[in-house]
C-alpha cells in the first residue's frame, strides 16, 4: 500500500521540508496534497480511509461523478468550480486519471433562473440550447454540451500514485480530535482539516451543522456509455457515463440523515424506471440483473454550505475544507488551489516572530 511510518515525517526538519499535514484522504485532501506537492511543499496525509478503500462513509469512492455547475452559489464559489474544470480538462488527456470528455443532454422542466446552474454554460465545451423537437415535449427547454466525468475507481488510486511520486506520505489512522493530529506532528505548523463528515465527530471540531445525506445509485454495464443525461425538476435524475468501467451510473437519490449501508431494492427499481423514462434508448425498462451493480454512499453535507477558512491555535494554523455535499469533485481542484494560497499565507505569517 506504500503507507509511510509516522517517525519518518517528524524528524527535526528545516522549514522548507516540514510537512503540511492533511487530515482526510478523500478527493479534497488528495487534490490539496497534489497541488501543494506541485508547488514544492512537503505533505503528509493522515486518514482512516485511503484511496482504494470502499466504505459507505468514504464519499469519494462513490461519486457519480460529473462536473456539474452548482446553482445558488457565489461568484467566488463559481470560480472554484471553473478552476476544477480547467484541471480536469487537462487530466482527461491521461486515461490513467479516469477523467473523460463525453456528450450531455440536459432537460429542464422550467426555464433556468439567473441564479441556477446556467452560469456553467460559460465553462463547459460546446454548449448549445436544444431546439424544440430535440428534447421531449414535457420539458420547457434543453441543453447539449460536453461535460467531464471522473471515474472514482480510477481517479483516487491515480491521485495516490501522483502524490507518492512527488514524495507525499500516507498514514492510516483514525483520529479522535484535531489536537491528536497536532500532537502527532510537533514540528508542523500548518494543518488542513479535509475530514468530510468526520468534522462532525472530531471532539474539538464537533461541527453541528454537518449532516449525512445518503445516495443510492445503480451501475448499469453497457456499451452505450458516452452520453450523460440530466433531468432537472421534480423528477431529479441523472445518467452519468463511466467509459473506463464500461457502463453508466443511474441516480438522483438524496436521503437526509439516513446512513443505512443496505441496498434498498425499491429505490433501485425506481432509479432504473426514472432513468429509462429519461433515456429509453440507453436504459432498458428491465435490465438483466447480471448487468447491474449498486452503489451506496454518504455525501458529507452541511447546513449553510461548505467550510473553507483559516483559524489559528496558538502558533499553529488550521485550514478547514470540508462538507462539499454532492459537489466535492466539482469543487475539488479549485479548493486545492485556494488551499495552496492559504498555506502560503500561513507559512509567511509563521515567519513573523
Ligand atoms: C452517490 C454519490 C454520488 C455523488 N456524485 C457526485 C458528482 O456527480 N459530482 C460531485 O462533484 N460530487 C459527487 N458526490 C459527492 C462527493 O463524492 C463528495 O462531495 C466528496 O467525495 C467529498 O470528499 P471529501 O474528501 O470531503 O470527503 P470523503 O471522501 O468522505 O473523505 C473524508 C476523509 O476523511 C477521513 N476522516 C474523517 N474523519 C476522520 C478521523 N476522525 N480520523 C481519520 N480520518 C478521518 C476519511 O477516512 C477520509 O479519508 C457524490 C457522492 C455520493 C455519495
Amino acid at each position: 500500500m506504500g503507507e509511510c511510518d509516522q517517525s519518518a515525517c517528524t524528524w527535526d526538519l528545516p522549514f522548507a521540508q516540514r510537512p503540511i499535514i492533511v487530515l482526510g484522504v478523500g478527493i479534497i485532501g488528495c487534490a490539496a496534497a497534489r497541488q501543494l506537492l506541485r508547488q514544492g511543499l512537503s505533505v503528509t496525509l493522515v486518514a482512516e480511509f485511503l484511496p482504494g478503500d470502499q466504505d459507505i462513509h468514504y464519499a469519494s469512492a462513490w461519486a457519480g461523478d460529473a462536473w456539474h455547475a452548482a446553482g445558488g452559489i457565489t461568484a467566488d464559489q463559481r470560480h472554484l468550480q471553473a478552476i476544477t474544470h480547467r484541471v480536469l480538462l487537462q487530466m482527461a488527456q491521461d486515461p490513467q486519471s479516469g477523467v473523460s470528455v463525453v456528450d450531455a443532454r440536459e432537460h429542464l422542466e422550467q426555464d433556468p433562473s439567473p441564479d441556477s446552474a446556467i452560469w456553467g454554460s460559460g465553462v463547459v465545451s460546446k454548449f448549445r440550447q436544444l431546439n424544440r423537437g430535440e428534447y421531449p415535449s414535457e420539458f420547457t427547454c434543453g441543453w447539449a454540451y460536453e461535460p467531464l466525468v471522473t471515474d472514482p475507481i480510477r481517479h483516487m488510486p491515480y491521485l495516490k500514485r501522483e502524490i507518492q511520486k512527488r514524495g507525499g506520505c500516507f498514514i492510516r489512522r483514525q483520529m479522535g480530535s484535531l489536537q491528536e493530529v497536532l500532537d502527532m506532528f510537533p514540528a508542523s505548523k500548518v494543518f488542513i482539516n479535509a475530514s468530510g463528515l468526520g468534522s462532525r465527530d472530531l471532539a474539538d471540531v464537533g461541527d453541528v451543522r454537518c449532516f449525512a445525506e445518503r445516495g443510492q445509485n445503480v451501475f448499469l454495464r453497457t456499451d452505450l456509455c458516452h452520453t450523460m443525461y440530466f433531468r432537472n425538476g421534480c423528477e431529479y435524475t441523472y445518467i452519468i457515463p463511466r467509459p473506463h468501467s464500461g457502463g453508466v451510473v443511474l441516480g438522483g437519490v438524496k436521503q437526509e440523515n439516513d446512513v443505512s449501508p443496505e441496498v434498498d431494492m425499491d429505490i433501485a427499481r425506481d432509479v432504473i424506471a426514472r432513468a429509462h423514462r429519461l433515456a429509453p434508448e440507453m436504459v432498458p425498462a428491465q435490465p438483466p440483473k447480471s448487468a447491474l451493480g449498486h452503489i451506496v454512499g454518504i455525501r458529507p453535507s452541511r447546513r449553510g454550505g461548505f467550510r473553507l477558512d483559516t483559524e489559528t491555535r496558538g502558533p499553529r494554523t488550521i485550514l478547514s475544507a470540508y462538507e462539499f455535499g454532492g459537489g466535492g469533485y466539482s469543487f475539488s481542484y479549485g479548493v486545492a488551489e485556494a488551499l495552496v494560497r492559504m498555506v502560503e499565507k500561513a507559512e509567511r505569517d509563521n515567519l513573523e516572530v
